[in-house]
């Protein structure tokens, strides 16, 4: 080691999906099949005839998006925050609210991020392991801690609790901040939402990455108590006051406004899921109910690593840790019908084959 790198901040990062740049079946980043909202592409057309979009700075308070959120979660203005991908908007919030000399809480099977940021933050935590069945253990976060946060429905397992389950965890921890990443909500069931009035303390954060099919875009937000949201911002005006782009802002809101297409997709995919359960439970697969957009598979004769291996031979893409607990499992999204049918096809002749 080099005498200047002992004063040079040490992290292991999150190691993200492939993402391939050929023509795959992608079906390892938990993406949208479907194309945005078709707002979203008439906004393009337009901008691109607007050479000030780029001249300019954006809207540091980003006002055209946190109103449009406001407006379609019916919420104030000054319950939103909005940033570069939920990705984003969760570091600010491991940065804002995770400073106390406890440790924070967080299932030891889950979103491999907050694991990187509580290092890259130095915070303290401690991984409270999901039951036998992956499920949350939601009495192991009523013990004293400097913060909780889980995603609901929970990641890579698909596995949903219900408003009581997360009230649960809240009435327990009214000292500390309680975020629920909800990424994967609008596939599962009731938000964490309608607790806000109750819990000045409950963070919610969402992104447009998976339901809103803009992944590319990266926009994510939170929201909360004004109080929160407050400190949020504080912090980020720290750091950079410019984070969303313009291109962002104005797409960002065309997918909000058009509630209809993102119902419409959403039910698409639930459909696909119900269908794909049943082909992959058909083959001998187990899996916790899916209520995500991923299903979290197993098999019982075939190794998971050999599967991964033979499926991405074959150009399709499915995601594998290969990590504790979860060494026999891959994360399957679920894409469209006819992705979803050349996976089963692949499998009917590999499983036939072995
Ligand atoms: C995908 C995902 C995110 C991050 O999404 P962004 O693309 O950064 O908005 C956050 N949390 C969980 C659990 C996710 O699966």
């Amino acid at each position: 080691m080099k005498a200047f790198e002992k004063n040079i901040r040490k992290v292991e990062p999150y190691v993200p999906g492939e993402q391939p740049q050929r023509k795959v079946i992608k079906l390892n980043t938990n993406e949208n099949p479907y194309p945005p909202s078709p707002g979203v592409l008439a906004a393009m057309k337009e901008l691109e005839q607007n050479m000030e979009t780029l001249r300019l700075y954006p809207d540091p308070t980003a006002d055209l998006l946190v109103s449009a959120l406001a407006d379609y979660y019916h919420v104030g203005k000054d319950q939103v925050f909005v940033g570069v991908g939920s990705d984003d908007v969760l570091a600010m919030c491991f940065l804002t609210f995770f400073n106390s000399e406890k440790p924070i809480f967080f299932p030891d099977i889950t979103y491999s991020f907050y694991k990187v940021w509580a290092d890259l933050y130095r915070i303290p935590y401690e991984c409270k392991p999901l039951d036998e069945a992956f499920r949350i253990v939601k009495e192991d976060y009523y013990e004293e801690n400097g913060g909780v946060i889980f995603p609901n429905p929970n990641a890579p397992t698909s596995l949903y609790e219900n408003l009581d389950f997360v009230e649960d965890i809240l009435k327990h921890n009214q000292d500390v901040i309680v975020i629920v990443d909800e990424a994967y909500i609008d596939f599962a069931g009731e938000s964490a939402l309608k607790l806000l009035d109750k819990y000045e303390n409950l963070l919610i954060v969402q992104t447009f990455s998976k339901a809103r099919s803009m992944a590319g875009m990266r926009i994510g937000y939170a929201i909360g108590s004004p109080l929160l949201i407050k400190y949020l911002n504080d912090a980020k005006y720290s750091f950079n006051s410019y984070t969303m782009n313009k291109t962002s802002l104005v797409y960002g809101v065309e997918a909000v406004k058009d509630k209809v297409y993102f119902e419409e997709t959403i039910q698409k995919i639930v459909a696909t899921r119900t269908w794909a359960a049943e082909e992959f439970r058909k083959l001998g697969f187990v899996f916790p109910e899916p209520a995500a957009n991923f299903i979290f598979v197993s098999h019982p004769d075939y190794d998971a690593k050999e599967l991964f291996e033979a499926l991405k031979a074959n150009d399709i893409y499915v995601r594998y840790w290969g990590s504790e607990r979860i060494e026999q499992y891959l994360r399957v999204t679920i894409g469209t019908r006819e992705e979803m049918e050349a996976l089963f096809a692949f499998l009917k002749k590999y499983m036939k084959k072995c």
